[in-house]
């Protein structure tokens, strides 16, 4: 069979063009490429973010009873209960997602069309950029202060015209601060009465170091409306599974955010973990603990070798590697390290290393620095 159509049933197809013009999402290489390319079987993965003390016992015993045989509820209604009694929010005000990726991909389906602008920042979490692109909107991104910060009076200004929807991560990710009360306060107010939508994508919100604004008081507060986003893949590490989810600020839009998602978009398996895991805080306290102490040792070898990296509210930190990022990249990937070089024009210094094992962090920065001596 050929996998190549002939050039006249090609010409005639007609492929929605904003999809077809799409740019790749960057998911990270496998551990079998980095198997393949460094001859070593020892990978240290540390491009996507993942959980390295993996997830609670609870959700691998919870797990043992799962039927695959039957379709799972579709509205995730013992979940969103969980959630809502543990979030004190009412259960119809949330949605979830396979992954809050999903939730991206259907708030930018159910709050777009052509033409309409998206703002977010750069460096971006991808996704934030190509959801809202596949519909045929326009994507403003305004960029990062050179200390690594939110450029609070930039990103006002442009809230003050209007988008459609607004996509902020915070904690940040790529670059890892969050947004304190006064910096939230300020966006949000500035989208009010504007008709925007206003998502602040909480992914990390678990690494917050307890001290992050209360998103949900200060969104309700300014009155807009709004959604914000979490996830089972990082702090609970339930990334294998897929499953996030919206708090969005009315029922009313929650329900139409789940309109735009696929009926049977969480399966059972993720519906029976999430619950499991979230009623195992102190398994994901203990985690987050541990990782937060990594993150400041490998900060602070990182400085002391000259490096520079932006403060980290997450499970990574962003560096300054001082060449390509692509280079570096490459010559830790033959070392059998996977780390996310950053590609985004004026951000292509920037090395994205996930907080893995202890000898992770250690090898990570022994091999960077080889890496700058080498140059
Ligand atoms: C990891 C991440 C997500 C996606 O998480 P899933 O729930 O696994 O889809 C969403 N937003 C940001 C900013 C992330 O870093």
């Amino acid at each position: 069979m050929s996998d190549v159509l002939e050039p006249t049933a090609r010409a005639a197809l007609r492929l929605n063009p904003h999809v077809a013009a799409l740019p790749a999402y960057n998911a990270g290489l496998s551990v079998e490429t980095a198997r393949r390319v460094s001859g070593r079987h020892d990978i240290a993965r540390l491009a996507s973010n993942e959980n390295p003390d993996g997830c609670s016992p609870r959700v691998l015993e919870a797990l043992a009873g799962y039927d695959p045989s039957r379709y799972a509820d579709p509205a995730c209604t013992a979940l969103r209960a969980a959630l809502g009694s543990f979030l004190d929010v009412a259960p119809d005000r949330i949605v979830c997602g396979n992954g809050s990726e999903e939730m991206i991909a259907a708030i930018s389906r159910a709050a777009l069309e052509p033409g309409r602008e998206v703002l977010t920042v750069a460096p971006s979490f991808g996704l934030h950029e190509i959801e809202p692109l596949a519909t045929g909107a326009r994507v403003r991104k305004i960029a990062m202060l050179p200390d690594f910060g939110f450029d609070l009076d930039a990103l006002a200004t442009a809230i003050e015209t209007g988008p459609a929807l607004v996509f902020l991560s915070s904690p940040w990710n790529p670059v890892g601060p969050a947004l304190n009360e006064a910096g939230l306060t300020r966006l949000a107010e500035a989208a009010c009465g504007r008709g925007t939508l206003f998502v602040l994508d909480e992914a990390y919100f678990e690494y917050g170091g307890g001290a992050l604004p209360d998103a949900l008081q200060i969104l309700s507060d300014a009155g807009l409306p709004f959604v914000i986003l979490r996830t089972f893949s990082k702090a609970y590490g339930l990334a294998g599974l897929r499953v996030g989810y919206a708090i969005a600020s009315d029922a009313a839009l929650a329900r139409t955010i789940a309109a735009a998602k696929t009926p049977f978009n969480v399966n059972g398996a993720a519906q029976i973990a999430a619950i499991a895991a979230l009623a195992d805080q102190d398994w994901m306290r203990a985690s987050v603990s541990r990782l937060e102490a990594r993150r400041a040792a490998l900060a602070q070898g990182l400085a002391a070798a000259g490096f520079r990296t932006a403060p980290s509210r997450t499970n990574f930190l962003f560096v300054d590697c001082g060449g390509d990022s692509a280079a570096a990249a490459e010559a830790l990937l033959a070392e059998g390290i996977i780390v996310k070089p950053w590609r985004e024009s004026g951000f292509e210094r920037s090395l994205r290393v996930t907080i893995g094992s202890q000898g992770d962090g250690e090898r990570f920065l022994d091999a960077l620095v080889r890496w700058r001596a080498a140059r």
